[in-house]
């Protein structure tokens, strides 16, 4: 066994590293470079904003806030009401001033402010105490202590000086950021145009959900894993009628799908009889870039090109049929490519350490993403559990899973007790 500090990142704690031939990330280097983001810029509202990647950098053109406001619920002072810091003080109340109101237009004159959190100082104010520090009583304020000058006030530009870039364009918005673009009085933004995606199921054997299963056929689930993986990810998802193992038909379907910016197919693209997906890719002018990875599931996924009727061409990624082999594909390869259509840079998905409980052996040559459940473990480390029993048909095991277990290469024999990466898997 090779001690943990020595191991290499995606190794295993009972085997070496794995090879670099045929992996996702030799892929993944390969095709980026190639991608271009999809031309154009719109302009939305803030509410339409969300999962949209910014094409301008957000930038205060004012110090946020603009003004000096109180920090906390309590009394404003005069520095030159004070005899210093620390000491005790016994002073009329001069007006109070509450968040929203100018802090202008108090009487002058010595005194303390009664003020509120977010409220702008008056003027001449220029440290707040907390009220838990003072007794107010018959129109005079007792001080127990005074703080020193500057206490408790927030200054302009705290939250962001001018000219700070708060969010950078190329950024995916979630809710943080389209709240940050408001504070700063953006009502609308500049994104840039999301990429349409075609999504196509092939297999002669598919029946639509909610439709009667004749003889030999199964229920079109791999559409809704990824109509709903690429939707969740920001895309326009254009679904297309499921087309049967039939080489025209599948060409037929490609031709319309290519009006898209990228077409995403399941099933077919193996090497069996009724396997039509890569030979139609080629009867419609297309090109397969790529074909076949060492991992499991996912073997026989292709990514490639397609001609676009208005000229240029339409990233295609050809996924397996096995709804495990989809979500693997997709997530790990598809997705990367997806994003760099979207302007979007790769960010390879975090990867936690658990220790795998329950060994197995399996054949080397392929790294294997192995759903498991997460339980924590005595000493803190996650606890690994495989889920199912190991087919890339189990959607059971899939739909349960917290995370997909790497497996290298490598490696024959999963150990039990050994320590593997994971990449956890997100509740919805
Ligand atoms: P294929 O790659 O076409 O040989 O398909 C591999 C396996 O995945 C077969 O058992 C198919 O029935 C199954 N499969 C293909 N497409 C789908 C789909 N859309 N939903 C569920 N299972 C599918
Ligand atoms: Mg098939």
């Amino acid at each position: 066994m090779t001690p943990l500090d020595s191991a290499p990142r995606d190794a295993c704690t009972c085997c070496g590293p794995k090879s670099d031939e045929r992996t996702i990330d030799g892929l993944l280097s390969r095709l980026l470079p190639g991608i271009a983001p999809v031309a154009g810029v719109e302009r939305v509202t803030l509410r339409e904003a969300r999962g949209r990647v910014l094409a301008e950098d957000l930038v205060a053109r004012r110090p946020i806030p603009d003004f000096r406001r109180s920090a906390m619920d309590g009394y404003a002072l005069r520095g030159t009401d004070v005899a210093g810091a620390g000491v005790e003080l016994l002073a009329p109340l001069r007006g109070r001033v509450a968040a929203g109101d100018s802090g202008l237009g108090l009487p002058d004159g010595p005194g303390i402010v009664r003020i509120f959190t977010g409220a702008a100082l008056p003027p001449d104010c220029d440290r707040v105490v907390m009220q838990e520090d003072c007794r107010e009583s018959g129109g005079l304020v007792h001080v127990r202590k005074v703080p020193p000058a500057g206490a408790n006030i927030r200054l302009p530009g705290d939250d962001m000086p001018e000219g700070t870039v708060a969010v950078r364009a190329g950024t995916r918005l979630g809710p943080r950021q389209v709240a940050c673009a408001a504070s700063l009085g953006r009502a609308s933004l500049l994104v840039r145009w999301r990429p349409m995606v075609a999504v196509l199921s092939t297999g002669s054997e598919l029946v639509e959900p909610g439709e009667p299963l004749r003889p030999g056929a199964i229920h079109n689930s791999n559409r809704s894993l990824i109509t709903g993986m690429l939707e969740e990810a920001g895309f326009d998802v254009v679904i297309l009628p499921t087309v049967a193992d039939d080489p025209g038909s599948v060409a037929q379907a490609l031709r319309a799908a290519s009006a898209c910016d990228a077409v995403v197919t399941s099933g077919g693209v193996s090497v069996g009889d009724e396997d039509h997906v890569r030979g139609a890719v080629d009867a419609v002018g297309g090109r397969i870039d790529h074909w076949r990875l060492a991992i499991k599931p996912g073997k026989p996924l292709a990514v490639g090109h397609l001609p676009r009727p208005s000229g240029g061409e339409a990233l295609f990624l050809g996924l397996p049929g096995n709804p495990n082999a989809v979500f693997v594909t997709l997530s790990l390869v598809g997705m990367p490519l997806l994003r760099a259509l979207a302007g979007l840079p790769h960010v390879p998905p975090p990867r936690l350490r658990v220790r795998f409980q329950g060994g197995f052996r399996r054949a080397t040559g392929r790294e294997e993403y192995v759903s498991v459940s997460l339980s924590p473990g005595p000493d803190g480390m996650p606890v690994a559990q495989r889920l199912g029993h190991g087919s890339s048909a189990q959607q059971s095991a899939l739909a349960a899973a917290d995370a997909l277990v790497v497996v290298p290469a490598s490696c024959g024999l999963v150990e039990d007790g050994a320590l593997f990466d994971a990449i956890p898997l997100h509740a919805p």
